[in-house]
């Protein structure tokens, strides 16, 4: 029993307190009282969430993917739609959160269908701005299985727009990135497109 509590403890233990320390400050800078019952562990839980919500940097996406790479002739379009995504705005280090939309043409090698939604998580966990996620997305994949083409669009609200009151409510921002034959070829990006709506 001992030793479990003490495992416990330690569990409990293990965030950074770098940032804890900052967060308290924090709130006494904003006119809070950090001794204050409902605050007394605030700066270790935002310390656990700042960095759980930003582990991607402590993952290697080409790796996740080629994990599960295969040999495999089809040729067709592979899409994934309605991918959940969660970000934080690297300008507010506010939330941005959506969908993401990711489809490519296979050239000799197909991933699991899974590593797609994991490869948007670790680039989600890094404070970002939506064009270059988007691209990171698109390179990663493309770099990595070498399809003929990759197609990636994002549709997103951004609480940081939101919330401060710049945009109006529920308005959302679409970034799209291609490469290859999406690019290049009109029929197959419209195809897509049609496909995503
Ligand atoms: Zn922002």
């Amino acid at each position: 029993m001992l030793y479990l509590q003490s495992i416990y403890r330690k569990m409990n233990d293990n965030y950074n307190k770098n940032i804890a320390r900052e967060i308290k400050q924090v709130l006494s800078e904003i006119g809070e009282n950090p001794e204050r019952e409902g605050l007394i562990k605030t700066p270790e839980r935002v310390s656990k969430s700042m960095e759980f919500l930003t582990n991607g940097y402590k993952q290697n996406p080409q790796e996740i993917l080629r994990s599960a790479m295969f040999a495999e002739d089809y040729s067709q379009m592979v899409l994934v739609k309605d991918i959940e995504l969660y970000s934080l705005c690297e300008h507010h280090m506010l939330p941005f959160f959506g969908k993401a939309h990711i489809a490519y043409i296979p050239d000799g090698y197909i991933v699991g269908l899974s590593k797609i939604p994991r490869t948007v998580d670790v680039f989600s966990r890094r404070l970002q701005v939506q064009e270059r996620l988007t691209d990171e997305i698109k390179d990663c994949l493309q770099e990595t299985l070498n399809p003929k083409g990759v197609a990636v669009v994002i549709e997103a609200q951004h609480l940081c727009m939101q919330m401060r009151g710049v945009q109006k409510q529920h308005s959302s921002t679409t970034t799209s990135a291609f490469s290859g034959i999406f690019m290049s070829d009109e029929k197959t990006r419209s195809e897509f497109m049609k496909l995503i709506k």
